[in-house]
């Protein structure tokens, strides 16, 4: 008789920047950004269960091009957190990918996330919030807020969070491109266009106050035209064709479009449900997007959905 040994299964949102601003290159390489995330529904599905080596598998969207080794971020986070614990790390872990892959929707951030949620949940850890997310910080800077969820201000590396009041729920259509963009290269090229133009240099980033409002109102007419992105040029100079996306997005309806976070996915904001199935419909028929989803924010972070 085989014993199949208990699992935990946690699902964990992808994000979308409604802003993001990049301050100038740090000495360290590092930028410091101020930018308002949201959580979306459009989710990854990880499962542990104990085993007798540490292994990840990944399956769904974008799978081929994500390794199934220790630099998957889902790996390191199980590794970062039985150090954490003194623990030993054999387990298994599944991914069952909805999220684009190098899309700038966290994909990644979202596995290294619900891995740490659901292995503290497997193994009865006492871990507390704040230690959590300080493990979360060192896997990368967008993994405490996808533990996080719902709309928060980020700032820092974008690891520092405190929420923001968001009323109602915001529609969104999600235009997936064909290849990913590598977030260090985007912020590259945005450090070259800002090089070749040195008058045009970057002060601190500011707190976009005017959107915070728009978000507490609860109006997409009035978040819409303050979606704003620094790092928008820098992606559609890497990638051209995401102008007819963005372009292709307004004219179907959407009240707004922006590239998310590094792209290349862009994301559009709708009035409302009915006018997001419509943009999208329109948009998967314009050939501008390898896929288009609907998606709904601001959703709850990264958490337990399953116990098998
Ligand atoms: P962000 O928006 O946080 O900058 P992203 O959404 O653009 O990230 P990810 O999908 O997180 O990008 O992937 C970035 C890179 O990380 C991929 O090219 C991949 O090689 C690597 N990677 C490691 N682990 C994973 C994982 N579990 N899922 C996706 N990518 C992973």
């Amino acid at each position: 008789m085989s014993v199949v040994s208990p699992s935990v299964t946690v699902r964990a949102p992808a994000k979308v920047n409604l802003h993001l601003g990049v301050g100038p290159r740090r000495p360290d390489g590092y930028h410091d950004l101020v930018t308002v995330f949201q959580a979306l529904s459009l989710h990854d599905d990880i499962t542990v269960r104990a085993a007798p080596e540490l292994t990840v598998r990944t399956r769904g969207e974008g799978a081929a091009f994500v390794a199934d080794d220790q630099t998957n971020l889902a790996y390191r986070a199980a590794v970062a957190l039985a150090a954490w614990a003194n623990h030993g790390s054999g387990l298994d872990i599944d991914i069952d990918k909805a999220i684009p892959v190098a899309g700038g929707m966290a994909g990644g951030s979202a596995d290294a996330a619900g891995t740490l949620v659901a292995v503290a949940e497997l193994w009865k850890l006492d871990i507390d919030r704040a230690a959590l997310s300080a493990l979360a910080a060192d896997l990368g800077s967008d993994v405490p807020f996808i533990l996080y969820g719902g709309t928060a201000l980020g700032t820092g590396r974008g690891e520092q969070l405190v929420p923001v009041l968001s009323r109602g729920e915001f529609h969104w259509v999600l235009a997936l491109a064909d290849g990913g963009l590598s977030t260090p290269k985007v912020f590259a090229e945005l450090d070259r266009l800002r090089d070749g133009r040195p008058e045009a240099g970057p002060g601190e980033p500011a707190r976009p106050d005017d959107l915070l409002a728009a978000l507490a109102s609860g109006d997409p007419h009035a978040v819409a035209p303050l979606l704003y992105n620094d790092l928008q040029p820098a992606a559609l100079g890497l990638k051209p064709a995401l102008r007819r996306t963005l372009r292709a997005g307004t004219e179907a309806g959407a009240l707004g479009g922006i590239v998310s976070g590094s792209g290349p996915t862009c994301a559009f904001l709708c009035a409302d449900q009915d006018s997001a199935v419509a943009v999208a419909a329109e948009l998967a028929g314009a050939g501008v997007a390898r896929g288009v989803r609907v998606a709904g924010g601001p959703v709850p972070g990264a958490k337990v959905v399953d116990h098998g």
